[in-house]
């Protein structure tokens, strides 16, 4: 069985075609700049090189047919034939609070994504476009949706109730929803099986570290709290997101700086967090290679990252009543062993001790901490791609 899973953005659709009986990739790709001049796809059949191909893509579903006959292409496809597409699992960002797990795209579900675009304005409508694009080229292809909040699903009232007059949340649904729960769910499972126990028995705390950054307790295989919110601002410092400041700094800055609510909005997502304080790039590499050459506003972004990365942590352990597992994954928590390091610096007093040679192995699983350390701590490549088609082929088999 072959899972093709898409994740859409504003002007990009990835993509990756897994065969499931042996849960390998067979092709993926890249189309980018959809909708704008430069259109272009970067597709990798597995064992083969890559293959770029550049061709006007005026939206989603004309980048979707070129996927398509690349899949299919004598030279460099993977498949035969679109019979050979069992099911296609779309990323969806937001499910609000209509969809608690993966589900089977139906006309009704279309109508509930539809009603959660305010939500995650920029985000769903992507995700949407392509599901869209996909039930006219391919009709009669199963889809399921897989959404980024639907692992926080299970946090209690009192970790997503904001302290707002409640009755936002009952007319706007104004609450915490957290992202990234594909990866902190595929973590958690495989950071479980790891270390041979059931996730039942388990506190885990999963740091999803790339360029938007997450922490989530998971708690007896159950999110209880994560980092990010109502939208993924919230939180961390991340790589151009602010994450949590005092809410008056909005509109003390709007008054001072005599901004708009769209300049504000992209003053704290898209100019803040290490952007913002380093003044260098979003980009940890840039920034860790800034700081080693003695840039102190470099130097800076990278303790303020770090020290919220461990306090977060700190909290999550008074959220479950103790710690038994940190997971670090994601770009920056998959390959940076020195802000691993640094984030576990202050944390002995839990129990924590990291093993400096295990800590420098890159690209693979691998628990950094040493054997006596009480809390195991794990770097875990995340895959959402797969959990995407795991959820999709449990789905349509059903
Ligand atoms: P992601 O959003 O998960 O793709 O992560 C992207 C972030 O991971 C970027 O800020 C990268 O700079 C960072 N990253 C990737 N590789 C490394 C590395 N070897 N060292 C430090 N940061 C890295």
């Amino acid at each position: 069985m072959n899972i093709l899973v898409i994740n859409c953005g504003s002007s990009s659709l990835k993509y990756q075609l897994i065969n499931m009986d042996k849960e390998q990739v067979i092709a993926k790709g890249l189309a980018e700049r959809i909708g704008i001049k430069g259109s272009v796809l970067t597709h990798k059949p597995a064992g083969k090189e890559k293959v770029v191909i550049e061709k006007p893509m005026k939206d989603h579903k004309v980048a979707l047919s070129i996927l398509l006959d690349v899949l299919v292409d004598e030279e460099y496809g993977v498949i035969k034939s679109m019979n050979e597409i069992s099911a296609i699992g779309h990323r969806v960002v937001h499910g609000g609070e209509k969809f608690a797990s993966s589900v089977l795209i139906t006309d009704e579900v279309m109508e509930a994504l539809n009603d959660c675009i305010a939500l995650a304005p920029l985000h769903n409508p992507p995700n949407i476009m392509g599901i869209q694009a996909c039930k006219e080229i391919l009709p009669d292809v199963p889809m399921v949706g897989v959404f980024d909040t639907a692992f926080h699903q299970t946090m209690p009232k009192e970790a997503y109730i904001y302290p707002l007059p409640y009755e936002y949340y009952e007319k706007y649904k104004i609450r915490k929803y957290g992202f990234h729960g594909t990866s902190h769910k595929y973590v958690s499972e495989r950071a479980a099986s790891m270390l041979n126990q059931p996730i039942e028995n388990l506190r885990i705390i999963t740091c999803h570290l790339g360029n938007g950054a997450s922490v989530a307790a998971i708690k007896n295989g159950k999110s209880i709290d994560t980092s990010m919110g109502f939208t993924p601002l919230e939180g961390l410092a991340m790589g151009t997101r602010s994450g949590n400041i005092d809410p008056a700094i909005v509109t003390y800055l709007m008054q001072k700086e005599g901004l708009t609510i769209e300049e504000i909005n992209d003053v704290l997502n898209k100019k803040s967090g290490v952007l913002g304080i380093s003044g260098v790039s979003s980009d940890f590499r840039d920034i860790e290679q800034a700081a080693n050459k003695g840039n102190e506003r470099a130097q800076l972004a990278l303790k303020v990252f770090n020290y919220r990365v461990r306090t977060t942590i700190g909290a999550y352990v008074a959220a479950m009543g103790g710690i038994d597992v940190i997971v670090f994954t994601a770009g920056l928590g998959e390959n940076s062993a020195s802000n691993r390091k640094q984030i576990c610096k202050e944390l002995e007093f839990l129990g924590i001790t990291i093993d400096d040679n295990k800590n420098n192995i890159r690209g693979e699983e691998t628990v950094i901490s040493t054997d006596d350390s009480k809390v195991k701590v794990l770097v875990i490549p995340t895959n959402e791609e797969l959990m995407i088609a795991r959820d999709t082929k449990e789905i349509v088999e059903q």
